[in-house]
């Protein structure tokens, strides 16, 4: 039997829990990492919604940062959803925190207001079939700029870019990991099954 995809989740701060649910949902055996140790055990790696600020602080405090970037600069598989999209990108429109710099993405922080402003909407997710997909949007990040070879797979009715993909590097502005629907993390789960088969 094909050993088991492994899959992590930067489980440092913010919604890790509920991303491991869904990819235990999905027959992955997630993997909570802390720790560079833990990001060696795996194929794929989920960076969580939470506070950009707070998770870019843990990591360099457990020196991750070197380590995820050599990890995505590899080609394996991360998807940041939210505060983990800001983490992706390249440019901060406020400045902070430092980034890990592996999408051509300029966003801002809160670009859509602050939590009462936060909202749902259906959005249209190209390579996820079966209609709309329920999308809530926490806090979430605008990206205003896409860099070359940055492409977009969904946007709200008002055009704001929702999820964005880089070959081997996932975002999503809003959180998959707080809806029922499993779809998403199955189409990363595909991307990390695409590179470790
Ligand atoms: N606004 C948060 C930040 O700047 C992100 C919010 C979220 O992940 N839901 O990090």
């Amino acid at each position: 039997m094909a050993p088991q995809t492994a899959i992590g989740v930067l489980s440092l701060q913010g919604d890790f829990a509920e991303h491991v649910t869904a990819l235990c949902r999905t027959g992955v055996s997630p993997i909570e990492v802390r720790r560079a140790d833990h990001l060696e055990q795996t194929d794929g790696l989920i960076i969580p919604g939470g506070e950009s600020t707070a998770m870019a602080g843990l990591m360099d405090s457990y020196d991750l940062r070197k380590p995820l970037i050599d990890y995505a600069q590899m080609g394996k598989p991360v998807w940041g959803t939210c505060a983990g999209l800001i983490l992706l990108a390249d440019k901060i429109i406020e400045g902070r925190p430092m980034p890990l710099g592996l999408m051509e993405l300029a966003v801002t922080r809160n670009g859509y207001g602050r939590q009462v402003d936060s909202f749902e909407t259906d959005l249209i997710f190209e390579g996820v079939l079966g209609g709309p997909f329920h999308a809530i949007f926490i806090r979430a990040p605008r990206v205003h700029q896409v860099g070359k070879g940055v492409e977009v797979l969904s946007r709200t009715q008002d055009q704001s870019i929702a999820a964005v993909r880089k070959g081997s590097l996932l975002g999503t502005a809003f959180h998959p990991e707080l809806t029922n629907d499993l779809r998403i993390h199955q189409y990363f789960v595909s991307m990390v099954e695409a590179v470790t088969k």
